[in-house]
């Protein structure tokens, strides 16, 4: 399955949808409109790929829904050239908004069927984070922190702690907080030992597991 203009004229009126819905980083919709997020989930879904939903992958996980993608990366507001990490990579979709707009990408996947499924998709797209980590996002990358973002894209039902440690002074965090639900919330370190919480509303989430799978 490839791309045609019959998906790239789904994703301009996609990107169109988001703009209506808030989404004002021009960045974030020109990745929406050049990435052909059909090729993110079974070709038996690709006719569903640029509704507004979330949509099944492996594993019993999901890709997240555009909107929610796009609006989480615009909480995260990454700039070129920024280090970032992101917490669950599942079907690489969100990963490649990210490294369309030039940040360096680090991913952490706990489930290795989809670690698996996503490195040979990574390869066949040309989509190129700095490092692609099977783990256990809950304890990050120590070894290549701090981060200048952290994006997760589980619900994970507390703000995780040692994450927090990894950012650097000015970074900021975008976590879906809550198990049933979650209320997507920015942390900003705003020195070493004070953050700044923010909330934007409700979510719903797979959950943030701990340990590999
Ligand atoms: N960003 C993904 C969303 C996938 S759903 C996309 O665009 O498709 C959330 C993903 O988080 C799942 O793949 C799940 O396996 C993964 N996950 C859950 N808990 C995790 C943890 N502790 N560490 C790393 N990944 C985790």
């Amino acid at each position: 399955m490839e791309d045609n203009f019959k998906f790239r004229g789904r994703r301009r009126i996609l990107a169109l949808n988001l703009k209506k819905k808030g989404i004002v980083n021009k960045q974030i919709i020109k990745s929406i409109k050049s990435i052909p997020r059909h090729l993110f989930v079974d070709p038996g879904l690709s006719e569903h790929a640029y509704f507004d939903k979330a949509l099944p992958i492996k594993s019993n996980q999901t890709i997240s829904q555009p909107f929610t993608v796009a609006f989480q990366t615009q909480l995260l507001n990454p700039v070129s050239g920024e280090k970032i990490l992101e917490i669950g990579t599942g079907s690489g979709y969100q990963t490649s908004i990210l490294c369309f707009l030039k940040v360096d990408v680090y991913t952490i996947e706990r489930n290795h069927n989809l670690f698996r499924s996503t490195s040979k998709l990574f390869n066949k797209l040309n989509v190129n984070p700095v490092r692609f980590k099977y783990g256990d996002g809950y304890k990050g990358l120590l070894d290549d922190s701090p981060f200048d973002g952290i994006i997760i894209t589980a619900g994970s039902p507390i703000v995780p702690e040692e994450l927090l440690k990894q950012l650097k002074v000015g970074g900021r965090m975008v976590v879906p907080i809550g198990k049933e639900t979650q209320v997507m919330t920015k942390i900003t370190r705003i020195s070493v030992n004070n953050f700044k919480k923010e909330t934007f509303g409700n979510f719903k989430f797979v959950p943030m597991l701990e340990k590999k799978d």
